[in-house]
């Protein structure tokens, strides 16, 4: 596995590539991704750096660390959209519950390959790779019972 590229050296170029500035609160943004969980919504982003970054800041420096490739929106289905970091981490996919809103990761490399393998086929230049399953946790089928 190739080393990974620091998160901060990514974030300046891609600033320094588009024009835009090199702010304080831009690169608070960024450091207090590594404090949340796998998986969090700006509202938790925010969190972490208000008062000192308006919300306003964060919803932007989140489509910013989106457009560097540092972060991703991820669909659980749910009203409000929930991001995570791409750096640090292994490739995954997600299992959703639909009934509990609980998410499980689990590895993707097989799945991956199959996908990277029909995009070479097509001729088709791949951006990005998700892969997801939704349903019902063991948990919540245990207490309901199977059906969805
Ligand atoms: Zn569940
Ligand atoms: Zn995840």
């Amino acid at each position: 596995m190739e080393r990974e590229a620091d998160p901060r050296e990514v974030f300046l170029s891609f600033l320094q590539r588009e024009g835009l500035n090199v702010t304080r609160s831009r690169l608070a943004v960024l450091e207090a991704l590594a404090h949340l969980p796998k998986h969090f919504e700006a509202a938790e982003l925010w969190g972490l750096v208000r008062p000192r970054v308006s919300a306003a800041t964060v919803y932007r420096t989140l489509e910013l660390l989106q457009r560097a490739g540092l972060v991703r929106k991820v669909e659980f289905g749910e009203a409000h959209a929930h991001y995570e970091r791409t750096f640090g981490r292994e490739d995954h996919g997600h299992l959703v519950c639909r009934r509990c809103g609980r998410v499980w990761e689990f590895p993707t490399e097989a799945s991956r390959r199959a996908v990277e393998e029909a995009a070479q086929e097509q001729g088709f230049f791949l951006k990005e790779v998700v892969i997801q399953g939704y349903g019902v946790c063991a948990g919540c089928r245990a207490r309901e019972g199977p059906g969805v």
